[in-house]
Protein backbone atom coordinates (compact mmCIF):
# COMPACT_ATOMS: atom_id res chain seq x y z
CA UNK A 1 0.00 0.00 0.00
CA UNK A 2 1.20 3.56 -0.41
CA UNK A 3 2.90 5.24 2.30
CA UNK A 4 3.05 8.79 1.33
CA UNK A 5 0.89 11.48 -0.09
CA UNK A 6 0.71 15.19 -1.04
CA UNK A 7 -2.98 14.89 0.13
CA UNK A 8 -4.50 12.74 3.18
CA UNK A 9 -8.25 12.87 2.67
CA UNK A 10 -10.07 11.45 5.90
CA UNK A 11 -13.62 9.56 5.02
CA UNK A 12 -14.31 7.89 1.53
CA UNK A 13 -17.96 9.45 1.12
CA UNK A 14 -18.90 11.38 -1.85
CA UNK A 15 -17.30 14.34 -1.09
CA UNK A 16 -13.58 12.80 0.30
CA UNK A 17 -13.45 10.14 -3.04
CA UNK A 18 -14.83 13.63 -5.63
CA UNK A 19 -11.98 15.57 -3.72
CA UNK A 20 -9.39 12.64 -4.32
CA UNK A 21 -10.52 12.23 -7.73
CA UNK A 22 -9.82 15.58 -8.91
CA UNK A 23 -6.86 16.22 -7.27
CA UNK A 24 -5.58 12.94 -8.56
CA UNK A 25 -6.64 14.35 -12.07
CA UNK A 26 -4.76 16.84 -11.51
CA UNK A 27 -1.54 14.98 -10.96
CA UNK A 28 -2.07 15.43 -7.32
CA UNK A 29 -0.82 11.50 -5.02
CA UNK A 30 -3.65 11.06 -3.05
CA UNK A 31 -4.62 8.72 0.25
CA UNK A 32 -8.12 8.53 1.15
CA UNK A 33 -8.53 7.11 4.65
CA UNK A 34 -11.59 5.10 5.63
CA UNK A 35 -12.33 4.32 9.22
CA UNK A 36 -15.30 1.71 8.53
CA UNK A 37 -15.07 -1.79 6.17
CA UNK A 38 -16.93 0.03 3.56
CA UNK A 39 -16.74 2.94 1.09
CA UNK A 40 -19.29 5.80 1.42
CA UNK A 41 -20.38 4.53 4.66
CA UNK A 42 -22.19 7.74 5.95
CA UNK A 43 -24.68 9.71 4.09
CA UNK A 44 -23.36 8.82 0.56
CA UNK A 45 -24.71 5.16 0.69
CA UNK A 46 -27.72 6.09 2.55
CA UNK A 47 -29.35 8.85 0.91
CA UNK A 48 -32.09 9.86 -2.47
CA UNK A 49 -30.10 10.08 -4.96
CA UNK A 50 -31.32 13.81 -6.02
CA UNK A 51 -28.91 16.26 -6.59
CA UNK A 52 -30.00 19.51 -4.99
CA UNK A 53 -29.96 22.71 -4.50
CA UNK A 54 -32.92 24.34 -2.87
CA UNK A 55 -32.55 23.35 1.11
CA UNK A 56 -29.36 23.78 1.35
CA UNK A 57 -26.97 25.76 3.68
CA UNK A 58 -25.94 28.97 2.07
CA UNK A 59 -22.10 27.96 2.85
CA UNK A 60 -22.83 25.07 0.48
CA UNK A 61 -25.04 26.19 -1.95
CA UNK A 62 -22.72 28.50 -4.68
CA UNK A 63 -20.20 25.31 -4.97
CA UNK A 64 -24.20 23.11 -5.52
CA UNK A 65 -24.91 25.75 -8.11
CA UNK A 66 -21.54 25.46 -9.66
CA UNK A 67 -21.71 22.04 -9.66
CA UNK A 68 -24.83 21.62 -11.58
CA UNK A 69 -23.82 24.26 -14.09
CA UNK A 70 -20.10 23.15 -14.88
CA UNK A 71 -20.06 19.32 -13.13
CA UNK A 72 -22.99 16.95 -13.48
CA UNK A 73 -24.13 17.81 -17.29
CA UNK A 74 -20.47 16.40 -18.64
CA UNK A 75 -20.25 13.59 -15.95
CA UNK A 76 -20.97 10.44 -17.63
CA UNK A 77 -18.74 11.83 -20.56
CA UNK A 78 -15.39 12.63 -18.15
CA UNK A 79 -16.14 8.77 -16.31
CA UNK A 80 -17.82 6.56 -19.15
CA UNK A 81 -20.68 5.61 -16.80
CA UNK A 82 -24.11 6.13 -16.56
CA UNK A 83 -24.45 8.42 -13.85
CA UNK A 84 -28.04 8.34 -14.17
CA UNK A 85 -28.43 12.04 -14.09
CA UNK A 86 -31.54 14.36 -15.22
CA UNK A 87 -32.53 17.38 -14.27
CA UNK A 88 -35.91 18.10 -12.31
CA UNK A 89 -37.22 20.71 -10.35
CA UNK A 90 -37.45 20.57 -6.40
CA UNK A 91 -40.99 20.33 -4.35
CA UNK A 92 -40.65 21.08 -0.74
CA UNK A 93 -43.83 20.85 0.97
CA UNK A 94 -45.31 21.94 4.53
CA UNK A 95 -47.73 21.64 6.60
CA UNK A 96 -48.10 24.10 9.72
CA UNK A 97 -46.78 27.83 10.20
CA UNK A 98 -43.75 26.55 11.51
CA UNK A 99 -42.71 24.54 8.45
CA UNK A 100 -43.65 27.75 6.42
CA UNK A 101 -41.09 29.75 8.45
CA UNK A 102 -38.34 27.11 7.64
CA UNK A 103 -39.28 27.14 4.19
CA UNK A 104 -39.29 30.61 3.82
CA UNK A 105 -36.35 31.30 5.48
CA UNK A 106 -34.10 28.99 2.75
CA UNK A 107 -36.55 30.59 0.16
CA UNK A 108 -34.73 33.70 1.34
CA UNK A 109 -31.27 32.74 1.45
CA UNK A 110 -31.33 30.63 -1.54
CA UNK A 111 -32.94 33.83 -3.59
CA UNK A 112 -29.91 36.04 -2.20
CA UNK A 113 -27.14 33.35 -3.41
CA UNK A 114 -29.29 33.33 -6.97
CA UNK A 115 -31.15 30.57 -7.42
CA UNK A 116 -34.21 30.50 -9.19
CA UNK A 117 -36.99 29.30 -6.06
CA UNK A 118 -39.94 30.92 -4.67
CA UNK A 119 -42.31 30.05 -1.93
CA UNK A 120 -46.18 28.91 -3.86
CA UNK A 121 -49.09 28.25 -2.29
CA UNK A 122 -51.34 25.28 -1.40
CA UNK A 123 -53.97 25.91 -5.15
CA UNK A 124 -49.74 26.13 -7.08
CA UNK A 125 -48.93 23.15 -4.91
CA UNK A 126 -51.97 21.12 -6.31
CA UNK A 127 -51.88 21.79 -9.31
CA UNK A 128 -48.38 20.71 -9.38
CA UNK A 129 -49.11 17.40 -7.79
CA UNK A 130 -53.64 17.12 -7.13
CA UNK A 131 -52.43 13.69 -4.95
CA UNK A 132 -51.23 15.69 -1.88
CA UNK A 133 -52.88 16.05 1.24
CA UNK A 134 -55.47 18.57 2.18
CA UNK A 135 -53.54 19.18 5.24
CA UNK A 136 -50.50 20.68 2.90
CA UNK A 137 -50.84 24.14 3.23
CA UNK A 138 -47.96 25.12 0.91
CA UNK A 139 -44.12 25.07 -0.47
CA UNK A 140 -41.39 26.17 -2.20
CA UNK A 141 -40.52 25.07 -5.86
CA UNK A 142 -37.36 25.50 -7.35
CA UNK A 143 -37.15 25.17 -11.18
CA UNK A 144 -33.68 23.67 -12.80
CA UNK A 145 -31.85 25.10 -15.40
CA UNK A 146 -33.15 24.85 -18.89
CA UNK A 147 -36.83 24.15 -17.97
CA UNK A 148 -39.27 27.18 -18.88
CA UNK A 149 -40.54 28.83 -15.70
CA UNK A 150 -44.08 28.04 -15.96
CA UNK A 151 -43.52 24.58 -16.13
CA UNK A 152 -44.04 22.51 -13.20
CA UNK A 153 -41.77 21.29 -11.24
CA UNK A 154 -41.14 17.25 -10.94
CA UNK A 155 -40.91 15.97 -7.42
CA UNK A 156 -37.34 14.56 -6.41
C1 LIG B 1 -31.39 9.69 4.54
C2 LIG B 1 -30.57 10.70 3.76
C3 LIG B 1 -31.04 11.14 2.53
C4 LIG B 1 -30.32 12.08 1.80
N1 LIG B 1 -30.76 12.44 0.55
C5 LIG B 1 -30.02 13.31 -0.19
C6 LIG B 1 -30.42 13.63 -1.52
O1 LIG B 1 -31.39 13.09 -2.07
N2 LIG B 1 -29.69 14.53 -2.20
C7 LIG B 1 -28.56 15.11 -1.66
O2 LIG B 1 -27.94 15.93 -2.34
N3 LIG B 1 -28.14 14.80 -0.41
C8 LIG B 1 -28.85 13.91 0.32
N4 LIG B 1 -28.41 13.57 1.57
C9 LIG B 1 -27.16 14.17 2.06
C10 LIG B 1 -25.93 13.49 1.41
O3 LIG B 1 -26.07 12.08 1.43
C11 LIG B 1 -24.69 13.95 2.19
O4 LIG B 1 -24.61 15.37 2.14
C12 LIG B 1 -23.42 13.36 1.60
O5 LIG B 1 -23.51 11.97 1.40
C13 LIG B 1 -22.26 13.69 2.53
O6 LIG B 1 -21.12 13.13 1.97
P1 LIG B 1 -19.76 13.17 2.75
O7 LIG B 1 -18.72 12.56 1.87
O8 LIG B 1 -19.50 14.56 3.26
O9 LIG B 1 -20.00 12.32 4.08
P2 LIG B 1 -20.31 10.74 4.25
O10 LIG B 1 -20.97 10.14 3.08
O11 LIG B 1 -20.99 10.64 5.56
O12 LIG B 1 -18.87 10.09 4.32
C14 LIG B 1 -18.03 10.24 5.42
C15 LIG B 1 -17.11 9.02 5.44
O13 LIG B 1 -16.08 9.29 6.38
C16 LIG B 1 -15.90 8.14 7.18
N5 LIG B 1 -15.32 8.64 8.45
C17 LIG B 1 -15.92 9.40 9.37
N6 LIG B 1 -15.05 9.70 10.35
C18 LIG B 1 -13.88 9.10 10.01
C19 LIG B 1 -12.60 9.05 10.63
N7 LIG B 1 -12.33 9.68 11.79
N8 LIG B 1 -11.61 8.35 10.01
C20 LIG B 1 -11.84 7.72 8.83
N9 LIG B 1 -13.05 7.73 8.20
C21 LIG B 1 -14.04 8.42 8.80
C22 LIG B 1 -17.27 7.52 7.32
O14 LIG B 1 -17.21 6.15 7.64
C23 LIG B 1 -17.83 7.75 5.90
O15 LIG B 1 -17.54 6.67 5.00
C24 LIG B 1 -29.11 12.62 2.32
C25 LIG B 1 -28.63 12.16 3.56
C26 LIG B 1 -29.34 11.21 4.26
C27 LIG B 1 -28.77 10.70 5.58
Amino acid sequence: MTQTAEVIIIGSGVIGNAAAYYLACKGRKVIVLEGSDNIGNGGSSRNGGGVRQSGRDPRELEMVMWGIQNLWPHLHEELDADVEYVQKGNLRLGKTAAHMQILQKLTDSAVKCGLDVRMIDAQEVRRINPYLSAGTLAGHSQHPLGQRQGDPPAPQ
